[in-house]
């Protein structure tokens, strides 16, 4: 429901920025949700809004893949700033695997990050992915739920954060720490277990109904 909430969040602003600059008598096209023309997460990642983790998704160093995208491309003449590129989140990522682990389509990938179109990135199934949603008759996000970088934005957070930007050893060091705190799976696969719920294929899993 959050996810649908921000997509929508995100795309109401793109509409109204793209009408904004067509009314300054500029080109301007809103990419959203079921309507893109544009893969938003490389274009994010293009504009230095973060990297693309393991799982797919763009991450940031805020919010991790909490994060929802829209889009806008213009023919408006702007300034534009230097990337800023994060390698902290790809050693991270590279050293956590999380998400592939609990990911029931095994849609994510185990192995580094190869070259796919001109970008070197992480292979993810989409096709298993999605398969995995049409059978449980939802969304899954068990990869975004049990990634670390998710978390909330507070103080203790927020300082595991600045040392995770800072130092390969607190990387190493936060991913066995969130094992430990927060388990290897995420709270909604507990809940599942405890309402009950039966394994469909391939380790998926759907409420019995
Ligand atoms: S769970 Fe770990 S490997 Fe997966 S995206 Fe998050 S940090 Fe990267
Ligand atoms: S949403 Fe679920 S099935 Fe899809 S990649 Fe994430 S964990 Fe795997």
């Amino acid at each position: 429901m959050e996810s649908a909430h921000q997509y929508l969040a995100a795309g109401t602003i793109a509409v109204q920025v793209a009408q904004f600059i067509r009314n300054l008598g500029h080109a301007a096209r809103a990419h959203i949700d079921a309507n893109y023309r544009v893969v938003c997460p490389l274009v994010a990642r293009d504009a230095g809004l973060g990297e693309i983790g393991r799982m797919g998704l763009l991450m940031t160093p805020e919010l991790g893949p909490r994060v929802r995208i829209g889009v806008v491309t213009t023919s408006l003449p702007l300034v534009t700033d230097e990337r800023r590129r994060d390698y902290t989140m790809i050693d991270f990522c590279t050293h956590c695997r999380k998400c592939a682990d609990v990911c029931p389509s095994q849609a994510i990938s185990f192995d580094d990050r190869t070259e796919i179109d001109a970008v070197r990135r992480w292979r993810i199934d989409s096709e298993a992915c999605f398969t995995t949603w049409c059978k449980l008759g939802t969304d899954c996000g068990r990869c975004v739920a049990v990634c670390p970088y998710s978390h909330p934005d507070n103080l203790l957070h927020n300082l595991v954060r600045l040392g995770v930007r800072r130092s390969a050893l607190v990387r190493r060091a936060a991913i066995r720490l969130d094992d430990f705190f927060y388990g290897k799976r995420p709270p909604s696969a507990e809940l599942a277990d405890w309402m009950d719920v039966e394994p469909v294929s391939d380790g998926a899993a759907a409420y019995d109904r």
